[in-house]
């Protein structure tokens, strides 16, 4: 969970009062903005706060020079010897599709035309049971306890791949908000359920979503406030999900069951979006190689969730770390490549 239990560079263990969503107050939950933004600046980066790039720029050889950025209302032009996209499984293959230009017509990194195709969530249902006995959902970390019993496929139970189930603890205003838009439970129900809420027990399925490239993001009709297209998304679960969904929320069922509970309702929820430029050797069937690498553009990366080929069945934020740990190691390695265009163009050329 990358939360402390002992003090660790400057920041106390975790007090195991929960709330952590929203927002850790003694900074004992790791999160980028605290850990290693604040290292990055003291190593001399610079960060252009309420920025938005608009589009990525392209030179006359093919390879990108810089960005193109709003800041309070005004165009500015960033030039840069090498550009990294981490904007995330929507914005990273918006931003590359919006990037488009005489040289790449479909969008740049895109001569598979696999960006912003194959993106999956996990599925995430959350099902509930009440128990006896109080259980105070609020206390302690979201996430207490992980079985990964689950997680292999197991060709007995018709589908392939598996889930993680996570104990799961649910802060009082998100119970009732999931309860009433994504269950549908309203009015006297509701409310009999949330004046019980510390009789509520919760486990959550964290499903192996499996690739599919009907699942994407491609750019909409409708303009932002910038005057780009926005992101469409189109996602529906295919025949495999929807059993493993099923088989994972009689699990949790049995589960409640067994620890004395009475099943109560189901949130179908999802979570951790995944995909949309894939990682892989070959140029046809892949965005970026093993370091994040663009197939096409050499001094392009893209260093994000949107590498996933697969989506596995458990919380992806651990690998996203260690993928752009090694990309950042082979960026610091090739940097006598990656800095001089002359070599570049040569590697452009031989691509
Ligand atoms: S319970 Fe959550 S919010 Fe509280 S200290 Fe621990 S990690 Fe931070």
């Amino acid at each position: 969970m990358a939360i402390l239990s002992a003090p660790f560079a400057g920041r106390p263990p975790c007090i195991n009062r929960g709330f952590c969503n929203q927002g850790c107050l003694p900074n004992a939950k790791f999160s980028t903005l605290i850990q290693h933004i604040p290292e990055a600046l003291r190593y001399g980066a610079e960060i252009l706060s309420d920025s938005m790039v608009t589009r990525i720029l392209v030179g006359k050889d093919g390879c990108v020079e810089g960005v193109e950025f709003v800041h309070d209302g005004k165009t500015y032009e960033q030039k840069a010897k090498l550009v990294i996209v981490s904007t995330f499984v929507i914005e990273t293959p918006r931003l590359l599709l919006n990037s488009a230009c005489g040289k790449y017509p479909d969008g740049l990194a895109n001569s598979s035309g696999l960006v912003g195709k194959y993106i999956m969530p996990h599925s995430g249902h959350d099902v509930y049971a009440k128990f006896d006995q109080e259980i105070r959902l609020y206390k302690g970390t979201p996430v207490m306890a992980v079985s990964q019993d689950f997680y292999e496929t197991d060709p007995k139970r018709g589908f392939a791949r598996g889930y993680s189930l996570n104990a799961h603890g649910s802060r009082p205003v998100e119970m009732a908000a999931d309860a009433a838009a994504k269950a549908g439970i309203w009015g006297k129900e509701l409310r009999d359920i949330m004046l019980e809420y510390n009789y509520y027990a919760r486990i959550t399925v964290v499903g192996e979503v499996l690739p599919d490239i009907n699942n994407c993001v491609t750019l909409s009709d409708e303009k932002d406030e910038y005057g780009l297209p926005r992101a469409l998304v189109s996602f529906s679960y295919g025949d495999n999900d929807r059993r493993l969904i099923a088989h994972g929320i009689a699990k949790c069922n049995e589960i409640l069951n067994a620890a004395g509970g009475t099943p109560a309702f189901v949130v179908p929820d999802t979570a951790h979006l995944l995909g949309g430029c894939r990682m892989g050797k070959d140029p046809n069937t892949s965005v970026v190689n093993e370091f994040c690498r663009s197939h096409d553009i050499p001094n392009l990366f893209i260093c994000d969730a949107s590498v996933f080929v697969t989506s596995g069945g458990a919380n992806p934020t651990e690998t996203i770390m260690a993928i752009a740990s090694r990309t950042a190691d082979y960026i610091i390695s090739h940097r006598d490549e990656l800095f001089s265009r002359d070599k570049l163009m040569l590697k452009a050329v031989h691509h």
